[in-house]
């Protein structure tokens, strides 16, 4: 494509005048929105549009492809990629729309929503949706993800219980993509993130949870290597209504942070069960056993607290991650997650994650997606901050675990961890095949490349 120069004033004042919403170049109000989550990835595209209606969202790619530049979406920048200026960002803020027919059990949510406003909207019907571990991402990021929340063994990956996406695509129409309507639209935008165009809202099957069993165990970091130990023995025996993650956690001294937690090196080991209390009680029980626990709130609380679980960071901050999958949890790997980024290494991550797959997630769901990791067990995710003093050395050494790794990886990594253009990264998230597929779906319903820019499948 041509891309004109980044000036185009008259285009981007036409296009301003048709908007609902607002258009803002670099300097004028409302640019300051393109500031994503994670601070780190430079986000400097020609303009912004914060969307109010689809419309906006149709008419911004319409403008775009006369003016030979490209589109990026952002809702918050939880999972942000560089975009430049070439590319006109929308922001979907403003799309916030959020219904819920109690008959179906189905909320239909504008781009821009959140999960925690679902969550808090659903809960007095004893309603639940399937997010992630952080409430505050952007529902639509997530979904077009495939999303691995905190149940996820049970209910299997998040897009899975999508019903229909309202779609802009490169060339600038609006349409409601369904299973039955545009089974390969529908399959690609399950996983596929933006390659296949803007979302501008999503349907989404809700569950009948009102409360469940979880929370997390925290122990000091000297018992790392036995609450390891037993952990991945005990993991492996879950049966698929009961979830975990271990994290090793080294989180500064920040507001939010319980003061046994901070400026140390901890280990959590997060639990979710839909199972009878009790009964979820007793299978956690050798956990509560494998060390002294320094905080411990596992206990049955309301599906709408399920962001205690994780207990992800919140405000806005420089994050690097560096991700992979494993095919085995073994003596041998665990010894090496130790080695590698326990209390004795000096590792500079502030979380190191390994996440319990299988269960729901090993299996195809109701309809065709791109979620190409049913085969993984577990996944490992090191988030660092780059900030001083450490900030130098998060990026290596989060490729050094990846590396270290790879006698127990598949090879691959989920849409949503560790956000990257870079090629390399998107031939481990999706399979040659599922890449080839992708990529020819996205040159049908986008020949001009409006949409090649950040974590996008094309071909070329
Ligand atoms: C603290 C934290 C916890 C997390 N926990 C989990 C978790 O438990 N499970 C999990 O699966 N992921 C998790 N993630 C990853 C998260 O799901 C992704 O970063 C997701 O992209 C966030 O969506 P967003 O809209 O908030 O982010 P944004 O940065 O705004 O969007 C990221 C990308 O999503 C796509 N996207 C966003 N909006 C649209 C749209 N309207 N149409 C089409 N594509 C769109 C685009 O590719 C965009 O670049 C976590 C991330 C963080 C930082």
């Amino acid at each position: 494509m041509t891309v004109v120069d980044s000036a185009s004033p008259d285009l981007l004042v036409s296009l301003a005048a048709a908007l609902t919403g607002t258009l803002s170049r670099p300097g004028e109000p409302g640019y300051e929105r393109s500031v994503p989550w994670n601070v780190a990835v430079p986000v400097d595209p020609v303009a912004v549009v914060a969307a109010a209606t689809a419309d906006d969202v149709a008419a911004t790619v319409r403008a775009a492809r006369e003016a030979g530049l490209r589109v990026a979406v952002q809702a918050t920048g939880h999972g942000a990629v560089r975009i430049g200026p070439d590319t006109i960002l929308v922001l979907t803020g403003d799309l916030d729309e959020l219904t819920i027919d109690p008959d179906t059990r189905v909320a239909r949510l504008g781009a821009g929503v959140l999960w925690q406003q679902v969550l808090d909207a659903v809960a007095p019907s004893g309603s639940a949706p399937l997010c992630g571990s952080s409430p505050n991402t952007g529902v639509t990021g997530f979904l077009t993800g495939g999303g691995i929340g905190p149940v996820a063994r049970t209910y299997g990956v998040s897009s899975s219980r999508v019903r229909a996406f309202d779609l802009v695509t490169g060339d600038g129409t609006l349409r409601r993509v369904t299973p039955d309507s545009d089974a390969d639209l529908f399959r690609g935008l399950c996983g596929g993130k933006s390659t296949l165009g803007i979302v501008t809202a999503v349907e989404t099957e809700l569950l009948p949870i009102a409360e469940f069993y979880a929370g997390a165990l925290y122990y000091d970091g000297r018992h790392a290597a036995a609450v390891l130990e037993a952990w991945r023995v005990w993991s492996a025996t879950l049966t698929e209504e009961h979830n975990t993650s271990l994290a090793f956690l080294q989180l500064p001294p920040l507001s939010g942070v319980p003061e046994p937690l901070a400026g140390k090196f901890v280990v959590a080991v997060r639990f979710a069960s839909v199972a009878e209390p009790g009964i979820a009680a007793d299978v956690l029980a050798p956990m509560r056993a494998a060390a002294p626990t320094v905080i411990d709130t596992v206990t049955t609380i309301p599906y709408a607290a399920v962001g205690s679980v994780h207990a992800d960071p919140v405000d806005p901050m420089p994050t690097r991650e560096a991700t992979t999958m494993l095919r085995v949890f073994d003596e041998e790997a665990a010894a090496t997650v130790l080695v590698m980024t326990g209390p004795a290494s000096s590792s500079p991550q502030v979380i190191v994650e390994l996440r319990l797959l299988g269960g729901a997630l090993g299996r195809p769901g109701p309809h065709p997606d791109v979620y190409c990791h049913r085969e993984a067990a577990y996944s490992l995710l090191c988030i660092g901050v780059l900030a001083p003093p450490v900030a130098d050395a998060v990026i290596a050494h989060g490729e050094a675990v990846v590396e270290a790794l790879a006698p127990w990886s598949t090879g691959g990594a989920l849409p949503n961890f560790a956000a990257s253009d870079d090629p390399a990264h998107l031939a481990r998230v999706y399979d040659e095949d599922t890449r080839a597929w992708l990529g020819a779906l996205a040159e049908q319903h986008d020949p001009a490349g409006i949409f090649r820019v950040g974590q996008v499948v094309r071909l070329g």
